[in-house]
Formats: C-alpha cells, structure tokens, sequence
C-alpha cells in the first residue's frame, strides 16, 4: 500500500492549490481525489468538438486585486485581455449591469451627471434601518422600482427564495456606481487563463508527487490508502454524514447549446431577471477572445442539475454550518477548504487565498 503525506479531496481551484502548495513547499507525496471525471471543479473549461470553448459549470473569470493570489496564478497561466462586462435585459433592451450612469440614461432615455443620478437615487432610497436581508440592501441603495425590474425575478430564480430571506451579502455583492464604469469586476487584474482554466489547474498538478484520481470518491478510498493528512474541499455536511441535516447548496443546471451564427449577444454574459426561465446566457467566445464561425453559449436554470454550485445562506442555514464547523475544529487532521467545505461565497481568488493561507498554517509560517 502506497503511503501518502497528504490525502486533497476534490481537484477544484481550492484542491490543485492546495496539493501544488503542499508538494513544491515539502517532500511528501499527494494524492488528489476527485469523484468527477474531470479536474477543475466549477471553474472547469474545455474546447468542444466545434473548437469553440465551453465552462460546462456557467461563466467563470479571474478577478483579483491580491498580489498574492495573482503572482501565485501567474506561476501558471497568464490572463488574456477580456473584461468582463454584464448586460441585464430589462422592458426588452440590454442596459448595463452593475447600474450605472449608462444604464439609467439607457433605461429612462435622459442625460445623467453623477450629482444628478445620485438625487434621483435619493429620492426613491428607502430607509430600511438596520439592513437585514438581500432586499434591503438594494431598496436602501435605489429603490423599489430599480430593485423590481434588476433584482427581485432574478434573486427569486437564482435562490427559489424571495430576496427578504437571504442574507444581506448576496446581493451585496453588487455595486451600484455613479460613473460610467461598466465593467462587472473592477479588481486589479481580471481575464480568462490563456489556454483556460482546465490547463492552468492541469500545470499546478504535473507535479512528480502529486497522483491525481479522477472518478473516486473520497469513500472509495478512505479505507484502502495511508495518508497522515486530509484537505477537503467537498460538501461540509458531506463530511459528516449530514448527521444534523442536509446544508442548503443551490444547483443550476447548465444548458449548453452550439450556434450557427457568429454571435449570439453583445456581451459575454446576458442577464435575465425577468419571466423567462434562466437567469442569465452566456456567450463564451467572447471571454476567451474567440474568433470562430460558430458560437457556443449556456442557459442557466437554477433549481436544477446535480452539482451543489452555491451556499444558500440565510440566518438558518448559518447555524446549521456553524454546528458543522464545530465537528470540523474536533478533526486534528483534517481541513476544510473552499466554496462547499468552508460553505461560504467564496470567489476564486478567496478560494486560492483561503488554500494558500491554511497550507502556511499547516506548514508553521
Ligand atoms: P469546487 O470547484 O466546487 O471544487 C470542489 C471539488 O470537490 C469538485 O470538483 C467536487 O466534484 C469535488 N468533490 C466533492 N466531494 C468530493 C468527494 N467526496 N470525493 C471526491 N471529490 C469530491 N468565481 C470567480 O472568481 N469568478 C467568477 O466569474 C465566478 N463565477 C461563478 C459562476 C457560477 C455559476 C458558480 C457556481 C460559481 C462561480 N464562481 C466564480 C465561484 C467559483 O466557482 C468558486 O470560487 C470555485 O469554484 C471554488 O473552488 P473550490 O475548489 O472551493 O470548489
Ligand atoms: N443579482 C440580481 N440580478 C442580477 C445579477 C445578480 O438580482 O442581474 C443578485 C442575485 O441574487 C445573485 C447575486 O446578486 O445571486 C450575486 O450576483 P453575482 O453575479 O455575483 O452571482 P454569481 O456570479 O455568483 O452567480
């Protein structure tokens, strides 16, 4: 039986950082486990028999403004060009997304300077008091009616849960600019890894001591291989046999469909947050700087598919988590690592860093 110094579970971006980190920065061996039969994770993406690119788990880019996360991806890949730019279809036309100066002068057909969208802004901001919920965030920052055409469908689809049930932080993560930043991501570096993201996290495991299994499970060989050490980046209920009940995970299935037309959309991701059954439709050739005859492009249907893509955090489900992160704390030699064992909304980047960080706390830095 071959023994092992460190046991990762799951090859997403948070398992090859950890398991590259761990064998260029030791002399111990690494197995990576991975109950898909691909590596990646979320972010895996690949040229389809067409040649056009595909991200079969939704539209993935790299933003970051952390010079360790970028030098650390730059060992790697390096980024291309593309900025990511989002248009929402609202009463039937494509406005920029995040809201900006542009959208609202699309939307309402007038002129805006900055001191002038922010009045119209101040007087329809409702006064929520304290901010509770993923609704009062918005209302609190435009109003009832930019949250109903922008927000409210969207949310609903994207959660099957109205806005007031989520946290705060969901859509949080939205900015509301008074310029004319059109861009979705304003960190320091964004872009798609030349080659993609498959590649990349493909180059951060051709390590000599790293041994990757694809299609096993973790229960496939919890009881046949050594190893001194886990790093787990599955389900955190998983973990624990959901001993205190399942974790809330959205799943979204992703339809992909190959077109004969050139171009589809303006822009690499088109938002829906009105009747129509997806959230959003991307074109991927747009973000990989694709010049094909064809093109691919992805409906998402939230509600749907198999792979748990996102934590549905409200007050309920923190407490749920924070009993299983407790369990966690009790198991010495285990550690729990990115977006579904940390159960948080984590970015990349967040997921890069949150492995770099506990490899440095494993190994004493
Ligand atoms: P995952 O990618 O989920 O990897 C975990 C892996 O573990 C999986 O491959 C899984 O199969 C495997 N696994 C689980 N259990 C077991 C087990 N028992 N045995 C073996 N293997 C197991 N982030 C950005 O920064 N930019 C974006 O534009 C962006 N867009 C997104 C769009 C969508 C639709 C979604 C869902 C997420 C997006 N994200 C984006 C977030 C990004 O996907 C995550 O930050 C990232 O994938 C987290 O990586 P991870 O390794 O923690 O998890
Ligand atoms: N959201 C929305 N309308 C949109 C885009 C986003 O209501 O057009 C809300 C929705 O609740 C979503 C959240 O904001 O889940 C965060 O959006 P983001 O684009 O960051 O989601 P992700 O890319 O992680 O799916």
């Amino acid at each position: 039986m071959i023994v092992y110094d460190w046991l990762i579970v799951g090859a997403g971006i948070a398992g090859c950082t950890a398991a590259e980190s761990l064998a260029r920065r030791t002399s111990g061996r690494v197995l990576v486990v991975e109950r898909r039969d691909h590596i990646g994770g979320n972010c895996h993406d690949r040229r389809n028999g067409e040649g056009l690119w595909v991200q079969d788990y939704g539209p993935h880019v790299l933003h970051t403004s952390s010079v360790r996360v970028f030098d650390y991806v730059s060992r790697f890949a390096t980024l291309n060009d593309y900025v990511h730019r989002v248009r929402a279809r609202v009463r039937g036309i494509d406005v920029p997304f995040p809201i900006c100066i542009d959208t609202l002068e699309k939307l309402w057909n007038v002129e805006l300077t900055a001191l002038q969208m922010d009045r119209m802004l101040n007087d329809r901001r409702v006064a929520v008091g304290e901010v509770r919920n993923a609704r009062d965030v918005v209302v609190s920052q435009v109003g009832v009616e930019l949250y109903e055409l922008f927000f409210r469908g969207y949310t609903q689809k994207q959660w099957g849960v109205p806005p007031e049930a989520l946290d705060p932080e969901v859509t949080g993560r939205i900015p509301v600019r008074l310029d004319r930043d059109t861009r979705y991501f304003t960190d320091v570096h964004q872009g798609i890894p030349v080659g993609g993201f498959t590649e990349m996290m493909s180059r951060m495991l051709a390590h000599p001591r790293i041994e990757v299994l694809e299609g096993t499970d973790l229960a496939d060989v919890v009881d046949s291989v050594r190893f001194d050490r886990m790093i787990y980046t599955g389900r955190l209920d998983d973990f624990f046999d959901r001993v205190h009940g399942a974790l809330p995970y959205r799943c979204v299935e992703f339809e992909h469909t190959d077109l004969d037309v050139s171009r589809y959309q303006d822009a690499g991701v088109v938002n829906f947050p009105g009747d129509e059954p997806y959230t959003r439709v991307t074109e991927f050739k747009h973000m990989y700087l694709l010049d094909h005859q064809h093109t691919s492009v992805c409906f998402e249907h939230p509600g749907e598919g198999q792979e748990p893509c996102y934590p549905i955090l409200s007050g309920e489900s923190r407490e749920l988590a924070r009993r299983y992160r407790q369990e966690a704390d009790r198991q010495k030699s285990v550690r729990f690592v990115g977006r579904l064992a940390e159960y948080r909304y984590l970015n990349m980047d967040q997921a890069i860093a949150s492995a770099l960080d506990t490899v440095d706390d494993l190994l004493g830095d």
